[in-house]
C-alpha cells in the first residue's frame, strides 16, 4: 500500500492520492499470459541502486528505451527458438521494427571505411540503408550473388566487417548456403548476419549453422496477423550486447504493448508456418502449370534452382510461405493482375493470415533501378505472393481469375 500521510499528521491531497495509487500486487503464481510492463520508467529504493542499474553493475530496469521486461521476454522467446541446436548461450534484443534491428546491427558492427557484402536482391530497405544512409557515414556496400560462393570469396576484403545474407531471398526465393558462407566469412575475420525473416526458426535456424547474428522483421510471420511492427536480433550474448548499446542510443526500442502481441504470436508460429508452407507448395505447384504464368519461383518445387540445397538445409517439407511468379507485360502486367485479385489483398508486408500480392518492381524493390533489378535477377513483371492461411483452392481460384482479367 502507498502511505496516506504526508507526515506530521497531515493527509495527502486528492491529486497526490490520485497519482500515488497502491502498487499492483506481485503475484506468487506465474501468469500464463505475458504481463505488459507498460511503463517508461522504473523506480528504485535508493539512488545507489538507480546508479548501479544504470551503469549495468546490477541487473534491473531503469528506462524502457534501454530495456523493458515485456520486450525482453519477447526477444528471449525468439532466442529460445533460434537457439535450438546451438552450443552455448543465445541472447535476443527486441526492436521497434525489422529496419531498426537491421540498422542497429550494421551500426554496431561497422565503422567509417568498413566494407559490407550483401545479396544483390537484398530487401529494398536494407539496400538503401546500406547504400544511402550508411554510405553517408563511410560504409561501403557491395552487392553480390550470394548463391555463388566464389563471388562472395572474391568480394571479401580486409575491411569487410559484415557479410549480410537472407536465408530465403526476397523476392526471388533463392536459398543461401549459410554454413558455406559462415566458413568463408569467418576465415576473413568478418561477421555473418542473416536476415531470416522469410524462413523463421520454424524453417531454418542459421545460428546452428555458423551465423553470428540473426535478424528478423517480426512484423511478418512472428507477429503473423499484420497488426504489429517489430524486429529482433539474436546471437551470442556478447555480440548482442553490442547491438543493444546501439539500440539504446538510436532509440528503436520495441514498445511493451507490441512486444505482448509479438510474444503471443510465437505460440502459434510453428502451426501457422507449417500451414503457410503447405499451402505455398500447393499454390506454387498449381501456378507452375498455369498458361499465363511465365515463371514460378518456389524452392519447394523440384524445378527451382536451389531445391536440392533447400531440401538439405530446411526442416522437412518446409520451404517458406512466399511464392514468386512472373507474368507478361512487365510492371504494368504485374500491376494489372494484382489489381484484378478479389481475395488476395494488394498490400505491403507479408507473413500474415491474409494472402497478399505485391508487384515488387514498384513496391518492395522500388529502390532498385532497372539495371539493379536485372542484376538481382528480378523481372519487372514479378509478383510476390504471400500465401496466407485461407484454403488454397480459394486462393488459386482468385489468382486464376486475376490472371485471366489482368
Ligand atoms: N527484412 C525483410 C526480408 C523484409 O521483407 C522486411 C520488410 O518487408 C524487413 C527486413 C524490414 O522489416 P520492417 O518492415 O519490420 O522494418
Amino acid at each position: 500500500m502507498t502511505p496516506t500521510e504526508a507526515g506530521a499528521g497531515r493527509e495527502y491531497g486528492e491529486h497526490t492520492r490520485a497519482v500515488h495509487t497502491p502498487h499492483p500486487p506481485t503475484p506468487e503464481q506465474t501468469p500464463l499470459g505475458l504481463p505488459v510492463y507498460r511503463t517508461a520508467a522504473f523506480a528504485f529504493s535508493t539512488t545507489q541502486e538507480y546508479a548501479e542499474v544504470l551503469s549495468g553493475r546490477q541487473p534491473g530496469y531503469a528506462y524502457s528505451r534501454e530495456g523493458n521486461p515485456t520486450s525482453d521476454a519477447f526477444a528471449a522467446a525468439v532466442a529460445a527458438l533460434e537457439a535450438y541446436g546451438v552450443d552455448g548461450p543465445v541472447a535476443g534484443e527486441p526492436f521497434a521494427s525489422g529496419m531498426a534491428a537491421t540498422t542497429s546491427v550494421l551500426m554496431a558492427l561497422c565503422r567509417a571505411g568498413s566494407h559490407v557484402i550483401a545479396p544483390r536482391e537484398v530487401y529494398g530497405g536494407t539496400y538503401s540503408a546500406l547504400k544511402t544512409l550508411l554510405g553517408r557515414f563511410g560504409v561501403v556496400a557491395e552487392f553480390v550473388d550470394m548463391r555463388d560462393v566464389s563471388a562472395v570469396r572474391a568480394a571479401l576484403r580486409p575491411e569487410t566487417m559484415v557479410v549480410w545474407a537472407e536465408t530465403l531471398a526476397n523476392p526471388t526465393m533463392s536459398v543461401t548456403d549459410i554454413a558455406a558462407l559462415a566458413a568463408l566469412t569467418h576465415e576473413a575475420g568478418a561477421a555473418l548476419v542473416v536476415d531470416s525473416t522469410f524462413a523463421t526458426p520454424v524453417v531454418y535456424r542459421p545460428l546452428a549453422h555458423g551465423a553470428d547474428l540473426v535478424v528478423h522483421s517480426a512484423t511478418k510471420y512472428i507477429g503473423g496477423h499484420s497488426d504489429v511492427m517489430g524486429g529482433v536480433v539474436v546471437g551470442r550474448p556478447e555480440l548482442v550486447r553490442q547491438v543493444h548499446e546501439v539500440r539504446a542510443e538510436l532509440g528503436g526500442s520495441l514498445s511493451p504493448d507490441d512486444a505482448f502481441l509479438l510474444h503471443r504470436g510465437i505460440a502459434t508460429l510453428p502451426l501457422r508456418m507449417a500451414r503457410h508452407c503447405e499451402s505455398a507448395l500447393v499454390v506454387a505447384g498449381a501456378l507452375s502449370n498455369h498458361p499465363l504464368v511465365e515463371t514460378v519461383r518456389y524452392p519447394g518445387l523440384p524445378a527451382h534452382p536451389d531445391h536440392m540445397l533447400a531440401a538439405t538445409m530446411f526442416d522437412p517439407g518446409r520451404y517458406g510461405g512466399v511464392v514468386t511468379i512472373v507474368v507478361g507485360g512487365g510492371r504494368d502486367g504485374a500491376a494489372a493482375v494484382c489489381d484484378a485479385a478479389r481475395l488476395a489483398a494488394v498490400a505491403s508486408s507479408l507473413g500474415g493470415t491474409h494472402s497478399k500480392l505485391s508487384p515488387v518492381a514498384v513496391t518492395t524493390h522500388r529502390q532498385l533501378d532497372d539495371k539493379a533489378l536485372a542484376l538481382a535477377g528480378i523481372d519487372p513483371g514479378t509478383i510476390r505472393i504471400s500465401v496466407g492461411l485461407e484454403d488454397p483452392p480459394d486462393l488459386l481460384a482468385d489468382l486464376d481469375q486475376a490472371l485471366a482479367r489482368g
